[in-house]
């Protein structure tokens, strides 16, 4: 068996596993297509391209990660994306989840707020001749507005509490998927659905543990009221 297929393997496997937290036994057919399409080793160090098809996730330099592929797909999974969406992605990173939101809808933009890896993702993704895909460098908790409404946002770093300006640029009916909890400790990924322009129903879905949203809104009082989980 070759390593992108160990992969996919392991990430059906810990779907199966994880059944009665996600609510199903098997993820969308196109999201599994994806992770069997892009080259993950191509977002990787070269020293560390060796493990690029195990199902971890991996430093990628400014102390940052790529996350594990089973959260990747699962992430996607939940986003529930249409061909035709425009989809936010908080957190770049290597610009893999980029790369696999980008099989998946017509037009990705993501926002990475450490300028060397949003260069990095930036010229990898041209490279590999993924063309519907814009990163920016920036703070991503205050969303991209000149795009919105979005069809869709992930957000692949842990926020404190769902920050209102993503909620704001979400369509109704759309949603966000996102880990929120304690920056270096447990977290809970969450699906926030927009059921109206005044309404939200947030699901949690499992422990996970990611790297940190930083930015400004960790030390100011932001202008925006925090919106807090509930079930
Ligand atoms: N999606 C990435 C991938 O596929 O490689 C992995 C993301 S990594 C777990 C989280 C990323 O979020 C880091 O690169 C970090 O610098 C970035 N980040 C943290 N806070 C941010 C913010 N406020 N705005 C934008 N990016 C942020």
């Amino acid at each position: 068996m070759n390593d992108l297929q160990r992969m996919l393997n392991d990430i059906e496997m810990e779907v199966h596993l994880t059944r009665h937290l996600i609510g199903k036994n098997s993820l969308d057919d196109r999201v599994m297509a994806a992770m069997k399409k892009v080259p993950r080793h191509q977002f990787l160090p070269e020293d560390l391209r060796y493990r690029a098809y195990d199902n971890g996730p991996a430093p990628i330099g400014s102390g940052q990660t790529i996350s594990q592929p089973y959260i990747v797909a699962l992430m996607s999974d939940l986003l529930n994306t249409r061909p035709g969406d425009i989809i936010l992605e908080i957190g770049t990173g290597s610009g893999y989840q980029a790369a696999i939101l980008g099989q998946l809808v017509k037009q990705v933009y993501s926002i990475e707020i450490i300028e060397d890896l949003a260069a990095e993702a930036r010229n990898r993704l041209n490279k590999l001749g993924y063309g519907n895909i814009e990163v920016h460098s920036g703070d991503g908790y205050m969303g991209w507005p000149e795009h919105a409404p979005f069809d869709g946002i992930i957000v692949t770093a842990a926020a404190p509490h769902i920050p209102q300006p993503l909620i704001d640029q979400l369509q109704v009916g759309a949603r966000l998927v996102i880990p929120v909890g304690l920056p270096y400790s447990y977290q809970e990924l969450m699906v926030v659905e927009k059921k109206s322009e005044d309404e939200v129903q947030t699901r949690k879905i499992l422990g996970v543990s990611f790297v940190p949203l930083t930015g400004e809104h960790e030390t100011k009082n932001t202008r925006h009221k925090p919106h807090m989980p509930s079930e």
